[in-house]
Formats: C-alpha cells, structure tokens, sequence
C-alpha cells in the first residue's frame, strides 16, 4: 500500500532561516518549534536551526522543551511558555528551560517548585497587551513584578524577560499593545535590572513592523515558509513543504489517488487543481484513503500527483489552498495525520 509523501526541503528551511534573520537585523530569531514544527518534525528541524545560528527556540510545552534539550548541543535558550503542571515545571527547571508566565498562580508554582528542588527558574513574565487569553493585567503588573523580585532576592528565580503576543488584528491595536508593553518593561527596569530580553512579535508583525520588534522576535510560520492567509509572499522565503500522492488506479475519466480525508486533507478541498505530469487537473472527490483527479493522457499507475508545495504544478503552498476554504496554511500542514510519511531531503 502506497501512501502520501511529505517532502520537506532542508536546504529551503535554511535558506528561509536566513532570510528571516537578515530580516530581524538586530533581534534575535527564537524559532517556534511548536506542534511538531507546524508538522514539519521538531527534531531535525532544530538541529539545522542550531547550525543555522539560532539560538533561541520556543517549544510551547514543556515536554517538547525537554526533548530539545537533549537533542540540542551547547546550551541553546529553550522558552516554553503554556502553563503547566507541577512534574512538568520541576522538568523544565532540570533541564534548564526558561518559562514563559502569565498568572500568579503559576508563578507561585514555579517559585515553590524551585524551592523544593533548590534551582533557580528563568521566567519571562507575560504581560496581558489585550488578548485577555493569558497575561498578567496592567493593573495587577506592579504588586506581581515585587512578588517576582523578592522571589529573585531569595534566589527561586530570575527574571530574564518580559513578553506578550500581539492579535495583529490591527496595526492600531498592535501600537495600543506596544504602549502596554513598553509600560510593562519600564516598570521592571525601576525595580532592578532591565530586562535582559523582550519578545512581543510572531511572524508577520516582527516582518513588517521592525518598530514593534523586541530584543527576541518569536517565529514560527516564516521560518518553515507559511506564509499569511491573505498576506502576500515573502522575499527570500518559500514553503519548505510539498505533499504528493501517487496514482493507484486509472479508469477513464478519472485517475484515483492514494491520499483522503483519513491523511488530513479536508474534503472541502474538492475542486482545487492538483500538479499532475499531464498539467493541472481538477480533483473531483476526496473520500477517506483516496480521492479522484480529472484523468490525463497517459496516466498511469505510480505517477505522482502533487497536491501543494513551491513550484508545484498546482497549488503553491499550503496557504493558497487554506485560502480557499477560509483558513490558514498551519492547519493544513498540522492535520496531516501520520500516515503522511514525511521526507526530509
Ligand atoms: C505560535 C506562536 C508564535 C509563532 O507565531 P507565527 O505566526 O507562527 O510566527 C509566537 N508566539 C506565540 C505565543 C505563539 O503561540
């Protein structure tokens, strides 16, 4: 049984590691690694990021965190912000990760963690800037910040950063967060030493708003050449991905491939143009484990079929077909199920 290929191109991820550091100038590229990459493969992915230069890497969780630390060589500064449970928090303190915190309660946790285990955390404490998901209120900032610094005094933690993340809803309401932020960092700086680092920008704010970038850039999307939905393409950058199927069966109008709805591509899809060696070809239906292209002369049994990827003689990327049912090349890429096997070339 034949199955879909993910195709992933090294050389393309660091070609787009470039760009987007050259990009970031003078702040630093703390590549986001979460979701396996955004579906990529953390693994390999942040060993070439590492030989790339970056020396940053947002895992999200603690776990992935920990995973990176031992694969990853010379100390790299590994952030892992969701909010976690106490065994995982004592994880993230042996294994030397820096923790992104955004309520009280955790950073209670996190102190009494390090003092059960005589370790001192790194925390970024996370200033909410309007997306009230997860972030200490301006109004509670102060009194938080004294309790962080007297936990500092005590030796449990050091405060290394502070951050937040952007709805990049607007530019408007991206300059009202930076005013918050900025606000924020001014406070930490009045009760001791600066901040050593700040990071408040994702993709497509730290591109193209150099003016609301921190001394940290947190990027995810870019790096593995996702670009926006709706946003145009990006100079230097190309997606790192391309997916095919092969033809397993050739009937008169129709050609049947071997990937479905079961592989993760959304049967929504219906109607896209796929790559095929006879030139773009509709594709007619998505059913589980297979799904059907408009037939070309001499099709046969093993071609291939490219369903997106740069250069493809069909979609370009994951975001030009995400564009067309209304959502975003990350979630095309994360719903590739394992079936999918992926290729890194
Ligand atoms: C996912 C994520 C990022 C990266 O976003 P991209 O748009 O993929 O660059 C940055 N920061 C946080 C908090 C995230 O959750």
């Amino acid at each position: 049984m034949t199955r879909p290929v993910l195709t992933i191109s090294r050389e393309q991820f660091r070609v787009n590691l470039e760009a987007v550091m050259r990009r970031l100038s003078s702040s630093q590229l703390m590549i986001v690694m979460k979701d396996d990459a955004y579906g990529h493969g953390a693994g390999w992915a942040a060993e070439d990021a590492l030989r790339a230069g970056v020396r940053w890497f947002g895992s999200y969780d603690i776990a992935t965190g920990v995973n990176l630390r031992r694969r990853l060589e010379g100390e790299p500064r590994i952030f892992a912000w969701a909010t976690s449970d106490d065994d995982e928090v004592a994880g993230a303190l042996l294994h030397d990760l820096d923790l992104g915190v955004g309520s009280e309660a955790y950073l209670e946790r996190v102190i009494a963690q390090a003092g059960s285990l005589g370790r001192r955390a790194s925390v970024h404490l996370k200033i909410d800037t309007g997306l009230h998901r997860n972030g200490i209120r301006p109004e509670d900032w102060d009194r938080i910040l004294a309790r962080t610094r007297a936990a500092e005094d005590t030796g449990a933690l050091r405060l290394v950063g502070v951050w937040s993340h952007l709805s990049e809803a607007s530019d408007e309401a991206d300059d009202e967060s930076r005013a918050i932020f900025t606000a924020a960092c001014d406070a930490v700086t009045r009760t001791g030493d600066a901040p050593e680092i700040t990071h408040l920008t994702a993709s497509a704010a730290s591109w193209w708003r150099p003016e609301l970038r921190g001394t940290v850039s947190r990027i995810g999307a870019f790096c593995y050449g996702i670009r926006s939905a709706g946003g145009p393409d990006l100079e230097g950058i190309l997606p790192i991905a391309t997916l095919s199927a092969s033809v397993i069966a050739v009937e008169d109008e129709r050609v049947v491939i071997d990937a479905g709805s079961f592989d993760g591509i959304p049967s929504t899809l219906v109607g896209i143009d796929v790559g095929t060696s006879g030139g773009v070809r509709r594709l007619e239906k998505i059913s589980e484990t297979c799904s059907e292209v408009a037939s070309w002369d001499g099709a046969a049994v093993g071609d291939e079929v490219r369903i997106f990827g740069p250069g493809a003689w069909g979609e370009a990327s994951a975001t030009s077909l995400a564009e067309r049912i209304g959502t975003v090349g990350e979630e095309i890429l994360t719903r590739l199920a394992p079936r999918v096997r992926r290729s890194v070339v």
